[in-house]
């Protein structure tokens, strides 16, 4: 009850797309139900979450915060939600996003942006963007609306808002969390994601999630062995190789954000780590090449929408073609359809080797580099985190973010988010506020595919 009247009022950050508070009342009393009758705990009873309105739920509105799917229904439930849902958990809402998820700072969508928590002033457009693309779902969590919430991250879209609004937020390994269900945007990329207040929290959800899907063929078939953190007076960092990549020394890195940078590691260096310098070096590739996978997959993946199976269906009787344009001239903003333009413009068979095919080999490039630095030959140069920040600066305001166009803001807020999904390894983000003054930054850890324990387990020990 507490968490929904404060959503109440909460509503002008502008989180939730739509709150669902008979839904949690039923879930909280069936999970109840449960103990009760069978004396069975669910590792999640009574938790409440926020799920991005990008994940299907049945009976629940799912609009990707477009006009295309305003009034889509799901006939069935995302895995992530139907297992949160399976251990006892609690959905309050449905959390607002960049439409398709195409951004980085929940400002386009059809509701509206979301305003982040720690702004100064949520007037006069003085306020801070919560970043994105699943800016309410951090949101969600900063307030306090709920203990955690679900994102997805393509590039960016869980560690970006976590970043800015001060929570943490993992981007699993690809394959390890299924994505039935889940409104694609780049199959070959997209992983659900997790906010959370704090590591341990973000573990429960994690063990909730994670794990094999026979209805998602790229889920890893390895059975999931669920995390456990150690306490933090436990954890040994003596054998562990902290990696700084120097690439990430880039243009427009904020003096805040570099002397965050500087002091985590000399902390971590202090509690025994070993740290050192390494060399990701197709890195300033890494957002060229994301730039154009994702809009081939996204010139394939929105071919779906056509108004005739679901979706938005335009007022057109003259001809298949015309409904098929208008319904899709109305339901998508500017972004989506500049991005279909370009994805099939470099899809064309003219330009596919001179695109789609180089930037499919750069990527394989980005993501040797990771292999070289996780997995040497020569095992003496291997390091097993690399600690990078997780975004440029700390949130920018509404008005300067909204005066770059949505790809110069990508390339911004993405540099050091996306080279992670180019190779599927896990990737986290956590708060870190060196004073009580001030925005909080985000400090990013990324480790090898399928070493979520122990990146979880650094992360603990820093926090
Ligand atoms: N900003 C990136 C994009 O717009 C990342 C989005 C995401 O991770 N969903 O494509």
């Amino acid at each position: 009850d507490c968490a929904l009247d404060d959503a109440v009022k909460l509503k002008d950050l502008n989180a939730f797309i739509k709150l669902t508070p008979e839904l949690a009342l039923h879930q909280a009393k069936e999970s109840a139900l449960r103990y009760h009758e069978k004396q069975q705990k669910g590792p999640l009873d009574g938790v409440t979450v926020a799920v991005k309105d990008n994940f299907c739920t049945k009976g629940i509105t799912t609009t990707c915060a477009s006009k295309m799917l305003q009034d889509f229904v799901p006939p069935y439930n995302a895995t992530v939600y139907e297992r949160l849902v399976n251990a006892g958990a609690v959905l309050i809402g449905k959390t607002n996003m960049d439409q398709f998820a195409m951004g980085s700072g929940t400002v386009d969508s059809i509701f509206g942006p979301t305003k982040n928590v720690w702004s100064k002033s949520l007037e006069n457009n003085d306020w801070c963007i919560a970043g994105g693309s699943s800016g309410g779902s951090a949101i969600a969590v900063a307030s306090g609306i709920c203990y955690a919430g679900i994102g997805s991250d393509t590039g960016g879209s869980t560690r970006n808002p976590a970043a800015y609004c001060g929570v943490v937020g993992l981007k699993p390994t690809y394959g390890l969390v299924s994505r039935h269900g889940l409104i694609p945007l780049v199959n070959s990329m997209d992983v659900p994601g997790i906010f959370a207040r704090s590591t341990s929290d973000c573990v429960d959800i994690l063990n909730a999630i994670a794990g094999p899907d026979r209805l998602d063929s790229t889920t890893i078939s390895k059975p999931y062995h669920p995390i456990a953190l150690p306490e933090p007076e436990q954890i040994d960092l003596s054998k562990i190789r902290i990696g700084i990549p120097k690439e990430y020394h880039c243009t427009g890195l904020s003096p805040e954000v570099l002397e965050t940078w500087a002091k985590i590691a000399d902390i971590l260096e202090d509690g025994g780590a070993m740290v050192k310098q390494v060399s990701l070096p197709h890195t300033p590739s890494s957002i060229y090449v994301y730039s154009i996978l994702n809009q081939c997959e996204v010139a394939s993946n929105m071919a779906r929408y056509d108004g005739i199976e679901y979706g938005h269906r335009a007022d057109d009787d003259r001809s298949t073609e015309d409904l098929y344009a208008k319904t899709r001239a109305e339901g998508f903003n500017s972004v989506v359809k500049n991005r279909i333009l370009s994805g099939n413009y470099f899809l064309l068979r003219e330009n596919y080797n001179k695109y789609f095919e180089k930037a499919l080999r750069v990527r394989r490039l980005i993501a040797n580099d990771f292999q070289n630095v996780f997995e040497n030959v020569n095992a003496d140069e291997n390091v097993d985190i690399l600690l990078t920040p997780t975004t440029l600066t700390d949130a920018p305001l509404y008005k300067d973010f909204i005066s770059l166009s949505n790809r110069d803001q990508c390339a911004v807020q993405d540099y050091c988010t996306q080279p992670a999904n180019m190779a599927g390894i896990p990737a986290l983000s956590l708060p870190i506020r060196l004073s009580q003054q001030g925005l909080p930054i985000g400090l990013q850890l990324m480790a090898n595919v399928l070493n979520e324990q122990l990146l979880l387990t650094v992360t603990r020990w820093i926090e």
